[in-house]
């Protein structure tokens, strides 16, 4: 568990290609894929560049970046990669 940043993911709410696209966009490998399903690497978290490459991957509200240091929270955004833009609703 990070000291300075804590990841929530609902998980559920990830399609396996958006699973795989999380594993592949962190530069810092803060996602792991278990099965089928993507769960955090709580050794990993507070290596978290704040980048935002993932929060524009996850749907809507699904990612949660806490910043435990200021209590900041990033949220993300949507999918961009969905077609039919399902997951563009702004959170
Ligand atoms: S903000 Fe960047 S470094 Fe942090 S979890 Fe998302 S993709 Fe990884």
């Amino acid at each position: 568990m990070g000291i300075f940043i804590k990841i929530e993911l609902e998980e559920d709410r990830l399609t396996q290609g958006l699973r795989e696209q999380l594993v592949s966009v962190c530069p810092v490998d803060i996602f792991k894929l278990e099965g089928e399903r993507v769960a955090v690497r709580p050794e990993q978290e507070d290596e978290c560049t704040l980048c935002e490459l993932c929060l524009d991957v996850a749907p809507a509200g699904a990612l949660t970046i806490r910043k435990l240091y200021s209590n900041q929270t990033l949220t993300s955004r949507g999918s961009k990669a969905c077609p039919e833009g399902k997951n563009n609703a702004i959170a």
